[in-house]
């Protein structure tokens, strides 16, 4: 789960990590407000979605009087901000962030992420930080340090400071570099981020080392324990598709084809979604309906399924094992039938309580076409989508 900068600023305050003040705002007027209150020579409106790259697409502007502070919030609020990370749709802007401006030195780079292939929290940092980060790592991977941290003990003042001197961080600064990243790393700790990135981390013209943006990504297995990290969470950010979805405990994740695909089990969906891209087409979606779903379930899920409108055609791939084919037939008929089936449906039904599955459907007076196989569903639901 993802949540926005002056969140995950609040976030890092608490943990004494140094950030700007600052202060959400949703209306100009309450841009004003927040803008007085801080009352600095430079006030910096920042768009507040879930996507970064807002820097280049204008989406951060700086404002010297409240004027300004009030002509940008009206221009930012209720645009559609398309950035390198939101893709071609964009993200409306809904809320702003009203910060105290940074006399900035130098810009740095600097992150926490769960490395899978070390399976450790992994301290990352450059000195060629600010926007082009995602360039640096392509270009000149040498100018990215990594500090691998050791779980038990957990990130030590010395790895710390040893980053801070890789980053080239000023000498006089890397006591207050070291304290921020270790502050930084009980804050990614506690919360069971998955990741934190700070990019810029800044070095200002008074000799502050401080978080200028700030991204947290939370592991959504953990949020159960975390109730007031869950309560930041904003729906208008998500996809209503995958907010659907994930009220039904379904694993779904919306995708940019045209073939809906519902699979039991995450490797035979992505089999699925492989084997349908193989054949030329595009899944529409990933979703695993699990092992034990109910005919309720799997009815939710179909109806998320037809609910999505690039949706030209559907394929059923299950293999029944805990899952029983009847089950799946069930849900499917009756979704169907709640919500009207006009795209072609192609299902392949295998293993447990296959026979009466395919019996419910054939007698279901639905136009379903059977496929013998995962590859002939795939070749049959390619040719009717065309
Ligand atoms: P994004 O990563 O989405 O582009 P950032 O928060 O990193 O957004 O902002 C982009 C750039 O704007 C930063 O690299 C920095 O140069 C500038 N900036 C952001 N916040 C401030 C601030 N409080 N004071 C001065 N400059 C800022
Ligand atoms: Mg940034």
């Amino acid at each position: 789960m993802n949540i926005h900068e002056y969140q995950a600023k609040e976030i890092l305050r608490k943990y004494g990590v140094a950030v700007p003040k600052g202060n959400v705002a949703f209306s100009p007027d309450e841009a004003v407000k927040v803008a007085k209150e801080l009352n600095a020579n430079v006030t910096v409106v920042k768009a507040q979605i879930h996507a970064g790259g807002r820097g280049k697409a204008g989406g951060v502007k700086i404002a010297k009087t409240l004027e300004e502070v009030r002509s940008y919030a009206k221009e930012l609020l209720g645009k559609i901000l398309v950035t390198h990370q939101t893709g071609p749709e964009g993200k409306e802007i809904k809320r702003l962030y009203i910060e105290q401006g940074s006399d900035i030195q130098k810009e740095y780079y600097l992150s926490l992420v769960v490395d899978r292939a070390t399976s450790r929290v992994t301290l990352m940092g450059s000195e060629e930080g600010g926007m082009d980060i995602e360039e640096v790592a392509e270009a000149t991977p040498e100018k990215i340090f990594k500090e691998v941290v050791d779980p038990v003990v957990g990130l030590t003042a010395f790895q710390a400071r040893r980053m801070a001197f890789n980053m080239n961080i000023p000498a006089k600064l890397v006591g207050s570099a070291t304290k921020l990243m270790l502050r930084l790393y009980d804050a990614f700790i506690d919360t069971d981020a998955s990741t934190v990135e700070v990019n810029p981390l800044a070095v200002t013209g008074d000799g502050e080392v401080i978080a200028l943006d700030a991204k947290f990504n939370f592991d959504a297995n953990a949020l159960y324990r975390h109730k007031n990290i869950l309560e930041l969470r904003d729906f208008n950010e998500e996809d209503p598709k995958e907010i659907e979805a994930s009220k039904h405990d379904l694993s779904y994740i919306s995708l940019d084809g045209s073939i809906g695909c519902m699979v039991n089990g995450a490797g035979l969906a992505m089999a699925t979604m492989d084997t349908i891209s193989y054949y030329g087409g595009s899944p529409a979606n990933f979703l695993d309906v699990g092992g034990g779903a109910t005919a309720e379930k799997v009815t939710e899920a179909f109806k998320i399924i037809l609910s999505d409108e690039n949706v030209k055609g559907i394929f059923v791939n299950i293999f029944g094992g805990i899952m029983k084919c009847d089950i799946i037939a069930d849900g499917v008929i009756t979704a169907a039938k709640e919500v009207g089936l006009e795209v072609p449906l192609v299902v392949r039904l295998e293993g447990t309580n296959v026979d009466i599955g395919k019996k419910m459907l054939n007698e279901s007076g639905l136009n379903i076409v059977a496929a013998d196989s995962m590859a002939d569903g795939a070749q049959k639901i390619v040719k009717l989508v065309g």
